[in-house]
């Protein structure tokens, strides 16, 4: 018998927490996890599945504009928010029944309230002490608030999820994930949305030929595009948001959204007291490929690591960390090779290397693209192209980087990440057969690369 409550006590109920915690439990472990907030986490609750539903939610404008070249008469087209947000809200609602239900089922043990570690094997919930033989970190992030005058006055993603109204006038500040996505939602629901960023265009790190084509399209769909803009103070007058520039300019709006990052949770949980090394700088939990602290008996997952900030990274963490303490099978995951899709209108699909990121690290690449209208888009009269484009290693033939904008493009990538993680090279992508019509053929039938 154990001298310990449970074999594995968990802090947060979010993706990371809950799959690792019942994953555990599938192999004979004695489970806890605490949540002072509603269990799902960011993902579920105020991140990815409102986000997305907000997305269909706006992409019925497109489909209205659409429809008259197909031959519909639609009548005019009215959009109400408070029925979205009661929608959206029973959603939510469910998919926490769901989760907590399977915890139960995995025979979780759920402790609500915050937890705060107390020593390696020592996690306090409301005054009452818990042991357990490991515990594990899985507090997630929240939205970051940088040193700017009045940023409080702004919205966070938290917030515009909520929001009773939807905002004549919305200005976005930074350009990442966050901030282009909701750019798109908002403007399908007819704000008039201006994006304000400090760089040359929107989401710095993904290849260079999607970033300008995101902002093109994003410009095409009526968004104001405020780049080379540093926010340097918020303030609100007359019923206006107004945004100075660190050059002076100022911007003014109805609402404020700041999508200027996201940070670690890892403040307030005991954690430097119990001697877990903390990153200065960032705030994250540091760990090692294994997940382990400082502190041996404690690890985490997730973004409280800040590694890479997304539910399937931090599900695959805990599910790595699990096999590796409770399944007896040490392993770790590679954070090299990790799909994302980013849900701005048209949206962007992307595994492995940019170009640009490939030949920093001095492979000799050959470029493969297509640039097309999407068939649908001809009848419609939409003017919005799909562009895709395969990175390629000429030494060895393999496949580095794999980029779509355009319709469904994280579906695609998803698929296509299969064929990438396995190594894929260019001579596999001209041997498989298309599926047509499709815009997926596309990135098997680029026979002719990109002359520099
Ligand atoms: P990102 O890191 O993607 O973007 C932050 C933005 O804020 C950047 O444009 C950045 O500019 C800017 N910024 C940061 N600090 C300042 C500052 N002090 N002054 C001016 N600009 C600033 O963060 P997000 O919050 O959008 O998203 C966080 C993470 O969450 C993402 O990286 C992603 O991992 C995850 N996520 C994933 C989604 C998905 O999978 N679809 C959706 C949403 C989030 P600069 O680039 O110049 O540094």
């Amino acid at each position: 018998m154990s001298r310990y409550d449970y074999d594995l006590f968990t802090l947060g109920a979010g993706s990371g927490g809950v799959s690792g915690s019942r994953y555990a439990a599938s192999k004979g472990a004695r489970v806890a996890i605490c949540e002072d907030s509603r269990v799902g986490g960011t993902c579920v609750i105020r991140g990815c599945v409102p986000k997305k539903l907000f997305m269909y939610a706006s992409q019925f404008s497109d489909a209205f504009g659409d429809a008259a070249g197909y031959g519909w008469t639609v009548p005019e087209a009215s959009f109400d928010m408070a029925t979205l947000q009661a929608a959206k809200s029973k959603e939510t609602a469910r998919l926490e029944g769901i989760y907590r239900t399977m915890l139960g089922n995995s025979g979780v043990a759920l402790v609500e309230g915050r937890g705060r570690v107390i020593d390696a094997h020592t996690v306090e919930v409301a005054g009452k002490a818990y042991t357990a033989e490991r515990i594990l970190v899985a507090t997630g992030g929240k939205p970051a608030a940088p040193a700017i005058p009045g940023i409080e006055l702004a919205m966070t993603s938290n917030e515009i999820l909520d929001l009773a109204e939807r905002p004549a006038r919305l200005l976005v500040l930074g350009a990442g994930y966050i901030a282009v996505e909701f750019a798109g939602i908002f403007r399908g629901f007819g704000s008039a949305v201006t994006v304000a960023f400090r760089g040359d265009a929107p989401l710095r790190g993904f290849d260079e030929d999607l970033r300008r084509r995101l902002a093109t399209e994003m410009t095409n769909r009526g968004i104001t595009l405020a780049a080379g803009f540093a926010p340097a103070s918020i303030e609100k007058a007359g019923g206006e948001f107004i945004v100075r520039g660190a050059d002076g300019s100022e911007l003014r709006a109805d609402a404020v959204l700041n999508a200027l990052g996201r940070v670690p949770n890892s403040a307030g949980l005991g954690l430097e007291e119990a001697g877990v090394r903390i990153d200065a700088k960032t705030g994250a939990v540091v760990v090692d490929a294994f997940s382990r602290t400082s502190v041996p008996g404690i690890f985490a997952v997730g973004d409280v690591t800040n590694r890479i900030a997304l539910t399937p990274v931090a599900i695959a963490e805990a599910r790595a960390f699990v096999d590796t303490e409770f399944g007896g099978a040490a392993r770790h995951i590679d954070h090299a090779l990790v799909a994302s899709a980013v849900f701005s209108q048209p949206p962007i699909g992307s595994i492995g290397l940019s170009e640009q990121a490939a030949k920093a690290k001095g492979f000799d690449v050959t470029v493969f693209e297509s640039d097309f209208r999407p068939m649908k888009n001809t009848i419609s009269g939409r003017n919005e192209r799909s562009y895709m484009k395969l990175v390629v290693d000429r030494a060895s033939d393999k496949v580095l980087g794999l980029h779509m904008i355009g319709v469904d493009a994280g579906e695609l990538v998803q698929g296509f990440a299969v064929a990438v993680t396995m190594g894929a090279t260019k001579a596999d992508f001209d041997r498989t057969i298309a599926v047509h019509p499709t815009a997926g053929e596309e990135f098997v039938l680029m026979r002719t690369p990109r002359k520099d």
